[in-house]
């Protein structure tokens, strides 16, 4: 930091995901760092994004394990959901790691400056009447809750996923418009908890971005599990009644529940910050960059969920330490969006990394591309845990694999080794020479491998 404490190597507007992994990288490789945050740090990822829904899912899980106990010969019974209790066990897990984060800042030597930040000059950034000037800034002021026309939130009855994770008692009844992975999540815990869910889906599937067969795996589990399923319906209207909504699709037909969650999407959060203003391009909201997340404007980068592409905290981590690198000269590698991990965590959850089957033939022809599924019903780990799904892995013909598609409960923790193989571009030959634990739902992964190099083990040739 210089004399005047307003001149900074690095001025970096918003604390989140992207912002703060940007300012502990940069602060890293001795840069000085203003780290502008009008909220708290950690932003939505921490505070109000995924580690809450995880608590909340893991405290899902529970209730599951204990409605279900008898089949596995323990005898429970499940005698309610103390929500408030809950969100204790949800908020203690968030202020620890706030906590542990603000002093990791702290240690770094980084200014955070509490504030409302406008761009007010190419590099330079003003908070309550002070301007902060950076040889670089980072736009990193995140994203907010989408809604659609006609369907105002209200916080009360029609609620985003914010309000969505502070309920005090769980709702008998809930509508979710949204089946992409906020309304999944949702609707997954609500069921557990033991509401009556109903997700209304415009387009023809859950989670419209994995690739079909995990779509079709997750539709197929929901159903099992009680949860209405409605693709192709979109909403057209919503109405309060006196005991909470009624939600009217397109077709006609209503649907009445206590709540209704919006779940459309989150648009990135750059209007009135002086971006446009400064010279920064944008594209329907989105900050328009270069792969090396320059802007438009010299001396300025962007970082997460206002970079289009997959709104995730580990991209947003990924973009910060990048620029960081960047500005301080070591040339990072480019970052491969394919590369990046993908899981919905939701019962069964759903992973990926890497190429859809339809997006690996639409890049390199449907003759090269092979694709080998291996059901979890050959695999030990995931009988003894009663869960069904499958690894699929797709690869080119005689080349790498290109994506890994998984469905199943705690698919979630393979996705490390999915990311190696695809990421050092392995081919099923080298992967089945690796030895996987048995019995572990990851030999499923290994399985998969060896099956595509032609010499399956537990499965059918
Ligand atoms: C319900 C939910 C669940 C999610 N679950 C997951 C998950 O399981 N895994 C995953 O990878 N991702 C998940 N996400 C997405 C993840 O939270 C985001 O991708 C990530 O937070 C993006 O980081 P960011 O830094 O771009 O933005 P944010 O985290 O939104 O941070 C932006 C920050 O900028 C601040 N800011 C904005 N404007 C200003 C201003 N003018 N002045 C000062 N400060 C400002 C904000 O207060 C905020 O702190 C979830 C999101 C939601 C909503």
């Amino acid at each position: 930091m210089t004399a005047d404490n307003t001149s900074f190597d690095v001025v970096i507007l918003g604390g989140g995901s992207g912002g703060y992994a940007c300012a502990l990288r940069a602060s890293q490789l001795g840069l000085t760092v203003a780290l502008v945050e009008k909220d708290k740090v950690g932003g939505t990822c921490l505070h109000r994004g995924c580690i809450p829904t995880k608590a909340l899912l893991h405290a899902a899980e529970i209730a599951d394990a204990v409605r279900e106990s008898a089949q596995f010969g323990v005898n429970a019974s499940l005698e309610g959901v103390d929500l408030r209790q809950v969100n204790t066990y949800k908020d203690e897990i968030v202020g620890r790691l706030y906590k542990g984060l603000q002093g990791l800042i702290k240690s770094r030597e980084i200014t955070v400056v509490q504030g409302n930040g406008r761009l007010v000059g190419p590099r330079t950034v003003e908070v309550d009447g002070i301007r902060y000037d950076g040889k670089h800034v980072v736009l990193a002021s995140g994203s907010v809750t989408r809604s659609l026309p006609g369907l105002d939130i209200d916080g009360e009855r029609v609620v985003s996923s914010w309000e969505a994770m502070q309920l005090d008692t769980v709702p008998q009844r809930v509508v979710v418009i949204g089946g992409g992975v906020i309304g999944v999540e949702f609707a997954s815990a609500w069921r557990s908890f033991g509401a009556e869910v109903t997700i209304l889906e415009a387009l023809p599937r859950l989670l419209a971005a994995e690739d079909p067969s995990s779509s079709k795996a997750l539709e197929r589990a929901f159903r099992k599990r009680g949860i209405v399923v409605e693709a192709n319906t979109a909403f057209s209207g919503v109405e309060r009644t006196p005991s909470g909504v009624r939600v009217t699709v397109e077709s006609g037909e209503t649907s009445e529940a206590d709540i209704c969650l919006v779940a459309v999407g989150r648009g990135p959060h750059t209007a009135d910050l002086g971006y446009e203003e400064q010279g920064v391009e944008l594209d329907r909201g989105f900050v328009a960059t270069n792969e090396r997340l320059q802007t438009k404007l010299a001396g300025a980068y962007a970082v997460g969920d206002i970079v289009p592409g997959m709104q995730l905290a580990h991209r947003g981590f990924q973009h910060g330490i990048f620029v960081a690198e960047d500005i301080a000269g070591l040339e990072p590698a480019v970052i491969n969006e394919a590369d990046i991990p993908r899981v919905t965590y939701c019962e069964p959850e759903v992973a990926s990394v890497g190429l859809s089957e339809d997006q690996a033939k639409a890049a390199h022809g449907p003759d090269e591309i092979e694709s080998l599924t291996y059901d979890l019903g050959g695999n030990g780990k995931s009988q003894i845990l009663k869960t069904q799904g499958f690894v699929k892995v797709v690869r080119r013909r005689g080349g790498p694999v290109l994506g890994v598609h998984m469905v199943g409960s705690r698919v979630g923790e393979l996705i490390g080794e999915a990311q190696l193989i695809c990421s050092w571009e392995a081919f099923p030959e080298d992967v089945s020479a690796l030895v996987h634990m048995h019995p572990t739902q990851n030999e499923a992964l290994g399985e998969a491998h060896l099956a595509l190099a032609g010499k399956p083990l537990h499965s059918h040739s």
